[in-house]
């Protein structure tokens, strides 16, 4: 989910299909190919991304709410009673939903150190991950790695590059605005518990300066911890578009992280 994107279309669905279906392939996953047909069939059926009712010839697991983590459940803000929750979509399998902490992130890492202004610049990048990382992490336990091939989230310094699509309304070409970061996720089953697991990917642009690399890890990361849908207040960090001044992780983003973690969702949990 990136900025400016404020739904879900068709061609994003396959999108996860296909990258699903690489995993497949490149990790020989047990019982893999079965789950992929079960979730392809579950976007057939619901092409609009809401939720699902579980059905008995579902074989993924029933929708149930994990424990809210203690350093959710030991929050408390003021304003308690303010959030965007209502604008947060769920996917095929429910709310997206953290339940094994801590939370593994792999941040791509700068080339051999030298004094480089392009070295310089990626470190510079790579500080104001670590950054965001450090500020989620108040609210959700989250663990730097070093390999990105076990982490839950990747985070990648690299532009995001967008389809031109066909407005079928007007006839006219969109020409996409350029995108400056970008959250993706997919599912697959972990072959040794038999978990429906699944794992986020952020893409973030280097041409950012600091505080707006700052601004779009933080956002971003706000998504790969579970806020798939925007605030539309420029004072939330999970505001829809990017502002001058990049909001700090407001109240109103933790209380809509806090209910959001208090949904039910088929991740985290089981294949019977
Ligand atoms: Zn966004």
């Amino acid at each position: 989910m990136g900025y400016k994107r404020s739904n879900h279309n068709g061609s994003f669905i396959s999108f996860h299909i296909k990258t699903f279906f690489t995993v497949i392939a490149y990790n020989r996953w047990v019982k893999a190919i079965a789950i992929f047909f079960t979730i392809q069939l579950l976007i057939v059926s619901f092409p609009g991304f809401n939720s699902l009712a579980p059905s008995a010839s579902n074989p993924l697991p029933q929708l149930k709410a994990h424990p809210l983590p203690s350093s959710l459940a030991k929050w408390q803000g003021i304003k308690s009673d303010q959030d965007y929750f209502a604008n947060i979509k769920t996917t095929p399998v429910g709310y997206l939903i953290w339940s094994k902490f801590p939370i593994t992130v792999y941040v791509e890492i700068p080339p051999q150190p030298d004094n480089s202004a392009e070295n310089l610049r990626f470190q510079q990048w790579y500080e104001a991950i670590k950054n965001a990382i450090a500020e989620w992490n108040v609210y959700l336990p989250l663990q730097q790695i070093d390999n990105s091939k076990i982490a839950d989230i990747v985070i990648s310094r690299s532009s995001v590059t967008r389809k031109v699509q066909l407005d079928p309304e007007t006839g006219l070409y969109n020409i996409p605005r350029a995108i400056t970061a970008q959250t993706q996720y997919e599912f697959y089953l972990d072959a040794t518990s038999n978990i429906l697991s699944h794992r986020i990917t952020v893409n973030i642009s280097p041409e950012l300066g600091e505080t707006a690399t700052l601004g779009a890890a933080r956002h971003e990361l706000g998504h790969g911890l579970g806020i798939w849908g925007h605030s539309n207040l420029e004072t939330d960090a999970l505001y829809f578009s990017q502002v001058k001044d990049t909001p700090p992780i407001s109240e109103r983003d933790i209380n809509t992280l806090k209910k959001i973690y208090q949904q039910p969702t088929k991740l985290g949990w089981k294949i019977p």
